[in-house]
């Protein structure tokens, strides 16, 4: 089994800086801000054109290709006080989360500009991708609310599952930034293409042609806390979440297990068997995948690396 993320004890990378789109799981209330002792030195300034994004005729250039790409993403922790994102931050930290994430995205696309990604305290369990500042926000409270999950659920390894939905969780913010960024079009709701470009980020095969089984866990155990918190409503959808901008949790969890079955069906076999995911649904899987895969790498090729 490949090892792409690894939940060890490092040492991180710290940085600071300042703050709205919301995300995760179910609660899209404006974003509060908790203790805000951030200091930026990230500078989430507009991308300046440079001679080679403009044609001699002084039209920009649209050709991704001959652009300058010197941005990086970096990783930033802002204050934690509250017991929760205390926990959470130490969880973050422990893991060495953010510092990996950053690597990946540096390893995979082309930035226009640097991008933080910031372990903050959110008073909420969620996390953003905020096109005003170009930069993205994993609340404390939303990687100490998964472990709660795993842990309650009895997982063999909670600590495990909350990194890998934590992965899961930044690549659908992910998705929010590229559409963002590279000003892509998104043709659907755009929390479902960001729940789609989650799936599509993280099993991209690798070099070798094959896709990262951590991935595929990654995946799943994102899918299983959707899964917990419409359990935790006994499976009702209230008129609220159907008019949310968000799918369902039930409709997400289903969503993301397809897509992940569509693209490597071995190791999700049992969610069918077990009806996680209905034979019926997972009939048509591949070819979701395919015609997902298909979008984003027409839209997203041009600024991978
Ligand atoms: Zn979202």
């Amino acid at each position: 089994m490949a090892e792409k993320w690894r939940v060890a004890a490092v040492g991180a990378a710290v940085a600071l800086a300042v703050l709205t789109a919301g995300c995760g799981h179910g609660d899209n209330s404006a974003h509060q801000s908790g203790s805000s002792a951030a200091v930026s030195t990230a500078e989430p300034a507009a991308p300046t054109p440079t001679e080679t994004d403009v044609n001699d005729n002084g039209t920009p250039d649209s050709d991704p290709s001959d652009r300058d790409w010197p941005g990086k993403m970096t990783v930033v922790y802002e204050d934690a006080t509250t017991p929760e994102a205390i926990r959470g931050r130490k969880f973050m930290e422990e893991t060495n989360l953010l510092p990996q994430l950053a690597d990946d995205i540096n390893d995979t696309l082309k930035l226009p500009y640097d991008i933080p990604v910031k372990g903050e305290q959110c008073g909420e369990a969620n996390d953003f991708w905020t096109p005003a500042d170009k930069a993205m926000t994993m609340c404390y409270e939303d990687v100490a609310g998964n472990l709660d999950i795993f842990q309650t659920a009895d997982f063999k390894d909670p600590r495990l599952a909350a990194f890998h939905a934590a992965v899961a969780a930044f690549y659908h913010e992910t998705g929010h930034m590229v559409i963002d960024i590279y000003d892509l079009p998104a043709l659907g709701r755009e929390e479902d293409v960001a729940d789609q470009a989650s799936v599509y980020l993280l099993l991209r095969p690798e070099d070798d042609g094959k896709i990262d089984q951590d991935s595929v866990d990654a995946v799943r155990d994102e899918a299983f806390t959707f899964a917990a918190l419409s359990d935790m409503n006994n499976g009702e959808v209230s008129p609220d979440e159907l008019a949310d901008v968000h799918s369902p949790n039930r409709t997400r969890m289903v969503n993301m297990v397809c897509w992940a079955y569509g693209a490597d069906p071995d190791p999700l076999e049992d969610l069918v068997a077990n009806g996680i995911l209905p034979e019926q649904r997972a009939a048509g899987c591949d070819d979701e995948y395919q015609q997902l895969e298909h979008a984003w790498n027409t839209l997203l090729g041009p600024y991978l690396k």
